[in-house]
C-alpha cells in the first residue's frame, strides 16, 4: 500500500496549503475532499479542511506530520463548496485556511464532538370548539397573540428561529402554548421534497406587465449563469419579482438562497417570504446562537431547508440543490466585510451563481454604480420598475436652505412648522440624524480646549444618559471632566448635536407626542429593536429620530414626513464614492415617506443647497445623477472603468507604514498604477499611524497579475514585524 498524503487548508495567515500524511489505520474508508480532519500545527492540534486528497508529496518524507484524527461527523464539506472556497481565496488573494475558517460555522471549527438536537417546529393544533372562543378572544384581546398564531397556523411548521427573527417573544409563543393551541413537534426532514404544496396563493399578487416581464425572463433562463440587475424604486414591488421568481425554482424541488443586508431590522420582508412559501425555511444573520448556526448550515447542505434567507456570509452556506441566488438591497454597503477576509457577499454571490451555472438576481432602488456599468454595457440584463405599485405616490424631494433660516436644535423653522402640520394630521414623521450620542464634541468655553481621545486625535462622543465620553473610533471611554484640564474653567460645554440629544430636544419642542429614538444605542439589547419597531408600526410613537440604522427597507406606512438634518458631511468628501453613497441614503431615507396611500414629502437641510450634486439629485433623481457620476469617472479613470486594490499599513511609529509602503512602489509592476503612499483619512487610530497605497489597472485580470507580484515582494521585507499590513480587493471605503 502506497503512502497517502492530503493538502488541508489551516486556519493560518499563510497563504499556503499544508501537506500531511495518512497513517494506514486512518485511510479507511478513504479521505474525501472536504473532510474535516484533526492535525498537528506547532504545539496545537487544529481542524483542517482536506482540500486534496491524493496529493504528491514534495518535501522530504520524515518531516511530513501524520494527522491526528478524523472527525467522522455529519459536517463534512461538499466538493462544490470547496472549489467555491478556494475561488474567494483566490480572488481576495486572502489565506486560504482563514477563508475557510471564516466560512464555517464556529463549532465547525473545533475539535471537540458536535451533539445537535433534532430541529423542532411549532404546529397549530386541530382547531377545537374551546379554541374557537380562544382565539376569537385573542383576536380582540391580544393581537400579537393573535398573529403568532396566525403564523403559526398558516405554516406547515416554523421553527423558533424564525418566530423569534419575526418579533416574536417567548412569553407570547408559552402564551399560546398553555392554551393547548400549539405544540412542538420534532420536524420530519424530508430531503428535497418540498414541491407538493409551496405555495400559500392566498396573498399572491397580480403582476403588473413591467413585473410579469422580469418573472419570465429570469425564469427562462433557470438552467445557465445570468446576473439580472432589477432597479426600482422603493414599492415598485422588486420583493414581489423575487417571490414569484423563486415559485418556478422551488416548484422544481431546488433551493433559493436570498441575501439581505440585515434582517433583524427588515422582519416585514422575511414575513413576506413566510407566508408566501409552505416550505422549510433556513435563517443566517447574527442573531443566532453558535448551535443554530450550525443548524441552519446542515439544513441546507442536507437539502431539508427550500429557502435560506440571510446575511452577506450567508453566501458560504453549502446548499446542495441551489437554483436561484437572489441579493436585495445590493448596493448596501454591509455587504461587504469591512475587516480580516475583506470580501463582498453580493460579488462572491455573482461568482457562486457562475460556478454553479443558475441566475442571480440583484435589486435595489439605488443600484451601486458598479451594477449600473455592469447593466448598462449590456453585462447584465438590466431591469427597470418605472412606478411605485399599488397605490402610493413616489414622494417629492425639498431643500431647505440653513443660511436663511431661524434654526433651533438643528431644526429650521419650515422643518418646525411642517411636523407640526403633520402630527396635526394623526400622521408620523422620521427625522434623520445620521449621529449618535447626544454630542459629537465636547469644549472649554473659556479656552476652547477640545476633549480628544488621546488614541485617534479625533473628539469624544457625549453620551449625556451614561454620563461618559465615548470615541466612536476605538471604542475607548472616559468621565466628563468636571472643569477645563488645560484652563480649569467650568464651563465645559456640547458642541454640535447627536441623536440623544435631537430626541431631549423634541421633549421640549413637542410635549404632546411620544418620540422613539432607533439608532445602535439605544437597540444594544436584544430584541429591543424589533419592538420599537413594532411599536412604531403600532403607531405608539409620532416621532421617529434615528441614524441610517432606520434608512434600510422599513415599512412604515403612516410615515408621511421625513426629514433629513444634515446632508452636509457627504458632499465634501475626499472619497470618490462619498457622494453615490449620499445619493443612496438619501434616496433609501425618502423611500421611507408615504409608502401607504398617504402622500410622502421629503425635506433636506443644507447650508449649501446649491451644490450641484444636491441640485441634480433632487431635480432629476438617482438616475441622472448616477450617470452623471458615472461618465466623470470614466473620464478620471475610476472605478467601476479601472480596478482597485488598497494595500493597508498600520505601526506604533508614525514613519514605519509610508516607508514600508513607499518601498514596494520602488519596483513598477506591469499594467499596474500606484497612488499614494498617503495617509489615511484617519491618520491615527488606537494608537497606531495608518498609510494607504491603491494599486489600479485597466482589467482585473491585470490587477490580478499585479497584486501576485507585490505579494512577492513582501514576505522577506525588512518591515517584517515591524508594521501590520492588509489587502482590499475592490475597497468601497477609504476612510478607513
Ligand atoms: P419593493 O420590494 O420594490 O420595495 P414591494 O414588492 O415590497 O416593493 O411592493 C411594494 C408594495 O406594493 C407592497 O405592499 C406590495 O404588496 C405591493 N405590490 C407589489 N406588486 C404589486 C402588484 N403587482 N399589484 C399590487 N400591489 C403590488
Ligand atoms: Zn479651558
Ligand atoms: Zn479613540
Amino acid at each position: 500500500m502506497p503512502e497517502q498524503y492530503i493538502q488541508v487548508a489551516i486556519p493560518v495567515p499563510m497563504r499556503q496549503l499544508f501537506t500531511y500524511q495518512v497513517p494506514e489505520p486512518l485511510s479507511h474508508p478513504s479521505i474525501k475532499v472536504g473532510e474535516r480532519v484533526a492535525v498537528p500545527f506547532g504545539s496545537r492540534k487544529v481542524i483542517g479542511i482536506v482540500i486534496d486528497a491524493q496529493a504528491p508529496c514534495n518535501f522530504e518524507r520524515s518531516k511530513i506530520k501524520s494527522i491526528a484524527g478524523r472527525l467522522n461527523d455529519n459536517f463534512n464539506l461538499s466538493q462544490s463548496l470547496v472549489s467555491f472556497l478556494q475561488l474567494c481565496a483566490h480572488y481576495y488573494h486572502h489565506p486560504v485556511g482563514d477563508v475557510f475558517q471564516q466560512a464555517l460555522p464556529i463549532l465547525l471549527r473545533k475539535i471537540e464532538n458536535i451533539t445537535l438536537s433534532p430541529p423542532m417546529v411549532w404546529q397549530a393544533q386541530s382547531p377545537t370548539e374551546d379554541s374557537a372562543d380562544m382565539l376569537a378572544k385573542l383576536a380582540t384581546k391580544a393581537a400579537k397573540q393573535y398573529a403568532l398564531y396566525q403564523i403559526i397556523n398558516s405554516r406547515n411548521g416554523i421553527s423558533w428561529v424564525e418566530l423569534r427573527t419575526l418579533g416574536y417573544s417567548k412569553a407570547q409563543l408559552n402564551a399560546l402554548h398553555s392554551k393547548a393551541l400549539i405544540s412542538e413537534e420534532e420536524q420530519i426532514v424530508s430531503q428535497f421534497t418540498w414541491q407538493e404544496h409551496t405555495l400559500n396563493e392566498a396573498d399572491k399578487l397580480v403582476l403588473s406587465s413591467e413585473q410579469a416581464i422580469i418573472v419570465s425572463a429570469i425564469n427562462n433562463a433557470l438552467s445557465s449563469f445570468s446576473c439580472h440587475l432589477i432597479d426600482g424604486v422603493t414599492g415598485s414591488g422588486k420583493t414581489e419579482v423575487y417571490l414569484q421568481a423563486m415559485e418556478e425554482v422551488l416548484a422544481n424541488n431546488k433551493q433559493v438562497l436570498v441575501i439581505v443586508p440585515e434582517i433583524g431590522l427588515t422582519p416585514q420582508t422575511l414575513s413576506r417570504f413566510e407566508q408566501r412559501f409552505n416550505v422549510p425555511i433556513a435563517l443566517h444573520h447574527s442573531g443566532l446562537n453558535d448551535k443554530e448556526r450550525l443548524a441552519t448550515w446542515l439544513s441546507a447542505q442536507q437539502g431539508s431547508a427550500a429557502i435560506v434567507i440571510g446575511t452577506r456570509s450567508a453566501i458560504f452556506t453549502p446548499l446542495h440543490h441551489l437554483g436561484l441566488i437572489i441579493i436585495d438591497e445590493e448596493h448596501d454597503s454591509s455587504l461587504k466585510q469591512q475587516d480580516s477576509f475583506r470580501y463582498h457577499g453580493r460579488d462572491m454571490a455573482i461568482l457562486r451563481a457562475r460556478q454553479l451555472n443558475i441566475p442571480i438576481v440583484l435589486g435595489s432602488a439605488t443600484p451601486s454604480f458598479e451594477s449600473l456599468q455592469n447593466a448598462l454595457s449590456g453585462k447584465y440584463s438590466y431591469h427597470q420598475l418605472h412606478n411605485r405599485a399599488g397605490k402610493s405616490i413616489k414622494a417629492k424631494i425639498a431643500l431647505i436652505d440653513m443660511n436663511q433660516q431661524q434654526v433651533e436644535f438643528g431644526l429650521s423653522g419650515t422643518l418646525k412648522h411642517e411636523i407640526k402640520q403633520t402630527l396635526a394630521r394623526g400622521e408620523q414623521v422620521l427625522l434623520f440624524l445620521n449621529r449618535r450620542g447626544y454630542a459629537p464634541a465636547i469644549n472649554c468655553q473659556e479656552c476652547h480646549w477640545l476633549a480628544q481621545c488621546q488614541r485617534c486625535d479625533k473628539s469624544y462622543t457625549l453620551h449625556q444618559k451614561q454620563q461618559l465620553l465615548i470615541c466612536h473610533h476605538c471604542g475607548s471611554q472616559r468621565r466628563i471632566p468636571p472643569q477645563c484640564p488645560h484652563c480649569g474653567s467650568v464651563r465645559i460645554a456640547p458642541l454640535g448635536q447627536g441623536t440623544e440629544q435631537l430626541e431631549s430636544r423634541l421633549e421640549d419642542l413637542f410635549p404632546e407626542s411620544s418620540i422613539v429614538r432607533i439608532d445602535r444605542d439605544s437597540t444594544r439589547k436584544k430584541g429591543e429593536l424589533a419592538k420599537l419597531l413594532q411599536e412604531v408600526t403600532d403607531k405608539k410613537h409620532q416621532l421617529l429620530v434615528g441614524t441610517q440604522m432606520l434608512a434600510k427597507g422599513h415599512h412604515f406606512p403612516d410615515v408621511t414626513l421625513v426629514a433629513v438634518l444634515d446632508v452636509d458631511g457627504a458632499l465634501f468628501s475626499f472619497d470618490f464614492r462619498a457622494s453615490e453613497q449620499m445619493a443612496q441614503l438619501l434616496i433609501q431615507v425618502a423611500g421611507r415617506a408615504g409608502r401607504a396611500s398617504k402622500p410622502g414629502r421629503v425635506l433636506v437641510q443644507s447650508n449649501y443647497v446649491d451644490h450641484p450634486l444636491l441640485q441634480d439629485l433632487v431635480h432629476n433623481g438617482y438616475h441622472h445623477f448616477a450617470h452623471q457620476a458615472l461618465s466623470e469617472r470614466k473620464q478620471a479613470r475610476l472605478p467601476p472603468f479601472t480596478f482597485q486594490a488598497l494595500l493597508r499599513a498600520d505601526a506604533n511609529y508614525p514613519s514605519y507604514p509610508e516607508k514600508f509602503l513607499r518601498a514596494l512602489t520602488q519596483h513598477p509592476i506591469e499594467n499596474c498604477e500606484f497612488a499614494g503612499p498617503v495617509p489615511a483619512a484617519m491618520e491615527k487610530k488606537a494608537g497606531k499611524f495608518r498609510y494607504h497605497l491603491i494599486i489600479q489597472a485597466k482589467s482585473r485580470k491585470a490587477l490580478h497579475h499585479g497584486i501576485l507580484q507585490l505579494l512577492a515582494q513582501i514576505p522577506n521585507n525588512e518591515w517584517q514585524g515591524k508594521i501590520r499590513w492588509s489587502l482590499d480587493i475592490d475597497p468601497i471605503d477609504l476612510n478607513w
